[in-house]
């Protein structure tokens, strides 16, 4: 029988175990045997595989996390690992796999095909949404969730005190988390890295705003600036606001995953599946334009992630306004 293994590798996400719930009920459906890897890279190096069974994925859509483990792996850099990785995949006889990761997971297992030809079909999974080539990872929807309910609660103690609320959010060098959920918390103010901004002129209008009753503020800022506790700081002394930092921090990586969340894992992993049963043998499964769509690595590293327009430049209004 042909045999296809998933695993998870880098930071986990929200999302993750709905794909592997779809991963096993897919295969099956198609014919396939599937296995999971435990614990990413790792899990391949130290022959931590083991056949999927229905029961394993009972009960897991709703929850966060991912049922079968994640982990980095430096050994898996090395080619020495990725060599015994592929003897245990051999020894089994599985020719096929899904990663579920980030950026620096679809190029390790992309070294990985060229070395020693196993077949593989990449999901984008990663709350900061940086990946090049596709407009949505696994986990954004939930993390932006759980950073709407952290804002919006923020936003309730905020109204009854005069104080400044500065959320730093994820992201990495990426604003994308930062700028949405300033839009849709109604945030007065987002830092982001893809934006320049001036302190001079945001003080200008805050003041103003103060002087017409403003009696709080919610800034959302990027983790990518490194400037959280600087801007809090500058509440206090320049806008006259008592101000308080929240680091959201690892809350945003869990949560039971949403609607959407759980819709994008099962088409992502039912279409991953279908490419490999195609004939495609190297490729990460996309989402752009309300349509999935299949890129080379080559293709999603040959630049950076660059924000949608449009939704820049309605970050860069709620700046200048
Ligand atoms: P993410 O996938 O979330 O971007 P990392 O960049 O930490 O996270 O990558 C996850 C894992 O992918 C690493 O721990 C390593 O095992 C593997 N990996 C990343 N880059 C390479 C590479 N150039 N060669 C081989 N493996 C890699």
């Amino acid at each position: 029988m042909n045999k296809i293994a998933i695993l998870c590798s880098g930071g986990d996400v929200s999302g993750m175990n709905p794909a592997i719930k779809r991963f096993v009920e897919y295969s099956f459906n198609q014919g396939l045997e599937p296995y999971f890897v435990y614990g990413g890279y790792e899990g391949l190096i130290d022959n931590i595989i083991k056949k999927a069974v229905y029961s394993d994925v009972t009960g897991i859509i709703h929850r966060g996390g991912t049922k079968i483990y994640s982990a980095r792996s430096t050994r898996f850099t090395e080619k020495k690992y990725r060599q015994i990785a592929a003897d245990n995949l051999n020894a089994l006889g599985i020719d096929k796999l899904i990663i579920l990761g980030g950026d620096g997971s679809l190029r390790g297992i992309d070294i990985f095909f060229q070395e020693h030809n196993i077949a593989f079909c990449g999901i984008p999974s990663t709350i900061d949404n940086d990946i090049n080539g596709t407009q949505y990872c696994l986990g954004v929807d939930t993390a932006l969730n759980v950073i709407k309910m952290a804002t919006d609660n923020i936003r309730d103690t905020a109204s009854s005190f005069k104080r400044a609320f500065v959320i730093e959010v994820m992201g990495r060098d990426c604003g994308y988390l930062a700028l949405v959920s300033a839009l849709t918390s109604g945030a007065e103010m987002c830092l982001i890295p893809e934006i320049a901004y001036d302190l001079d002129s945001l003080k200008k209008r805050y003041l103003k705003e103060v002087e017409q009753g403003r009696n709080y503020f919610i800034a959302i800022i990027a983790e990518g600036l490194g400037n959280t506790k600087e801007i809090s700081s500058w509440f206090e002394t320049e806008i006259g606001f008592e101000s308080r930092v929240t680091t959201l921090g690892h809350i945003q990586r869990g949560g039971n995953p949403t609607v959407r969340e759980r819709l994008m894992a099962y088409q992502f992993t039912t279409y991953a599946i279908d490419a490999l049963l195609s004939g495609k043998r190297n490729t990460v499964i996309c989402y752009n334009n309300a349509n999935f769509d299949f890129k080379y690595i080559n293709e999603i590293n040959e630049k950076t992630y660059e924000i949608d327009k449009d939704l820049l430049a309605l970050g860069k209004s709620l700046l200048q306004k």
